[in-house]
């Protein structure tokens, strides 16, 4: 790192907990898919905050309506209702094709809101014992790092030294339908599950699964949660990565590109019958529904309508993956994904997802490992055919000359 970024990077590392481990590069500014470090380096984002920024970094509308909105009024909590959480709620629901949505800020809190949702519904709707609902998840989920979500992980490090945990969790294989089928007792409620695995190294379902699962839930009464934060809002080249198949949530999770990269805003959206289960003072947050995030939610979901960008993020996926094709063996294992959600997975003695994010970076791309071997690529929806061009030019490059 240069003199100038060693200061910022000194910084955090002296006065901030090091519960990170990131590149070493400052960024200061960032326009669509690019990003500047402080020395004026330019680099193609091909992480995108974990898939947080589909409208790209700093989209003019959405300046402007954080402008507009922080001169008028940004806070009331629920007390009092605002002008910007109704219109915000109703373009949701009505984009998602459902009846209610709940926000909430990051996506984490939207997990356990569901958790608490789909509990609560289990007791006072399918009559369950107090205290005996079980949610079946499914193993190597990423769904974030409360202590509730934590207790079901399958990551070692995420959960071995915050225990004690939290009951009423059992973990299946994923992918398997038949093993969900299994899993059902009478006081199952639900069934969580990323539509794509995202933190786990960006694992794409057999065929069949994500219709398979949602009937397996119908069948027996339960809800089928679909934790699409990662997946949904264009990233994987569809509005939500459910919809590639006939698959059915009850209740979908959303958060990261709900905000447009300039606030966090998370929901969980569903159907009157379970929401109605819902009695004020249940659940709550101070900031959830706020003024400003609902006012940037609209103008955010707005982009990925009026821009097309689950649409480009299939096109501009298919040519990603379709480049990549023939990297060497020796080198790549498998290049997967759907849409703009995709990964390197490296072979295991060919050197670490660090090594290449290093290598990647030198020549003006940002990625980032996810685990040991795997290099996700989930750049900004809104990129030029160009920069992708750029991208698959520069990995090209990085992983056949090592
Ligand atoms: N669920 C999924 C599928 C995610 O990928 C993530 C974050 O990466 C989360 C939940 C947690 O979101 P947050 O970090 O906003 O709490």
């Amino acid at each position: 790192a240069s003199e100038i970024s060693k200061k910022f990077i000194d910084l955090a590392d002296k006065f901030g907990a090091h519960n990170y481990h990131p590149l070493n590069v400052v960024i200061t500014k960032g326009s669509g898919e690019w990003v500047w470090d402080i020395n004026g380096k330019k680099y193609l984002d091909m992480l995108s905050a974990y898939s947080a920024v589909n409208q790209g970094h700093c989209h003019p509308k959405l300046q402007k309506t954080l402008h507009e909105q922080a001169g008028r009024i940004t806070l009331t909590s629920r007390a009092f209702h605002n002008d910007q959480m109704g219109p915000w709620l109703e373009q949701l629901t009505q984009l998602c094709g459902m009846d209610k949505a709940l926000p909430m800020n990051t996506g984490a809190e939207a997990v356990e809101t569901a958790i608490k949702i789909a509990r609560k519904w289990g007791y006072t709707v399918k009559q369950i014992p107090r205290h005996k609902a079980e949610i079946i998840v499914c193993d190597h989920n990423f769904h974030g790092r409360t202590t509730t979500i934590v207790s079901f992980s399958s990551e070692p490090q995420y959960k071995d030294d915050f225990g004690p945990y939290c009951g009423g969790f059992r973990s299946i294989p994923y992918g398997d339908a038949q093993a969900l089928e299994s899993a059902i007792t009478p006081n199952t409620v639900g069934f969580l599950f990323e539509p794509i695995q995202g933190e786990a190294g960006i694992i794409v379902p057999p065929k069949g699964y994500l219709e398979a699962v949602s009937q397996v839930c119908k069948k027996h009464n339960i809800l089928c949660i679909a934790d699409e934060i990662q997946t949904g809002l264009g990233r994987a080249g569809k509005l939500f990565a459910h919809q590639y198949e006939n698959c059915k949530p009850d209740l979908i999770i959303l958060g990261k590109a709900l905000g447009g990269a300039y606030y966090p805003i998370s929901a969980v959206v569903g159907y009157n019958e379970v929401f109605n289960i819902l009695k004020p003072g249940d659940h709550g947050s101070t900031f959830g529904g706020n003024s400003m995030a609902c006012a940037l939610s609209q103008t955010a979901l707005k982009i990925i309508v009026e821009e097309k960008l689950p649409e480009r993020a299939y096109d501009l996926g298919n040519k990603f993956r379709d480049g990549l094709a023939n990297l060497p063996t020796k080198v790549v294992k498998d290049v997967r994904g759907k849409g703009l959600l995709n990964a390197i997975e490296i072979q295991h003695n060919a050197g670490k997802g660090r090594f290449y994010s290093e290598l990647l970076q030198e020549r003006g791309i940002l990625a980032k490992e996810t685990h040991d071997f795997t290099i996700r690529f989930a750049p900004p929806l809104v990129m030029e055919e160009a920069s992708m061009q750029f991208a698959i030019d520069t990995i090209k490059e990085v992983f056949s000359k090592t």
